[in-house]
């Protein structure tokens, strides 16, 4: 698991307890896939064994979002079915974030028409843009670790987990890393 090259060899390690609880809150992403398009197709390979979205803990896909802590809104979101994206966000729990995946579920695409939503952030607070279309899955892996590094940096949840939208957007020309969280042993 890699924890065993950050002991020192008397086998003792410090810490606080903030790190320790977002090392295990980063590692333990539960999402909730809305995939409406073809983005959804890219979504189903990031979590097959040549992306493996499992080395992130992020492949528990759960499709109850009382179970949740990540949407990722993958395709076109009609008029008609904002309502129940809505829904589905109102019933995650906090802290929560959400993943905007390709153009058509940030900015309606192509789509420019009066039954499709023009970007999902209109409803819902997005914390991660991905851009493409489709986004490969390792830009969306690259918004999975966003959100990692961010609660990595992060404090303690404020009570009720409330939170503004992060606003970040994964530039197009991006290019694929290791997973950059560190294990933050130590002080
Ligand atoms: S961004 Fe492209 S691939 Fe994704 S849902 Fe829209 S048209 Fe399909």
């Amino acid at each position: 698991m890699g924890i065993e090259a950050a002991l020192p060899v008397d086998g003792f390690v410090t810490t606080q307890l903030r790190r320790v609880i977002n090392f295990a809150r980063r590692n333990s992403l539960w999402p909730m896939p809305f995939a409406t398009a073809c983005c959804g197709i890219e979504l189903m390979a990031t979590a097959c064994s040549r992306y493996d979205l499992a080395r992130f803990g992020a492949e528990v896909m759960r499709f109850s979002p009382r179970q949740c802590d990540l949407l990722i809104v993958a395709g076109r979101v009609s008029i008609k079915t904002m309502p129940v994206l809505q829904r589905i966000y109102q019933q995650m729990t906090e802290p929560k974030w959400v993943i905007s995946m390709g153009a058509c579920a940030s900015t309606g695409g192509v789509f420019d028409t009066y039954a499709v939503v023009q970007g999902c952030d209109q409803f819902i607070p997005v914390d991660v843009y991905v851009p493409g279309c489709p986004p490969r899955p390792e830009q969306l892996i690259e918004g999975v670790m966003a959100i990692q590094r961010h609660i990595d940096r992060e404090g303690m949840p404020p009570p009720g987990g409330k939170r503004m939208p992060l606003g970040i957007a994964i530039q197009p020309t991006h290019a694929p890393r290791p997973q950059p969280v560190g294990l933050t042993l130590g002080n």
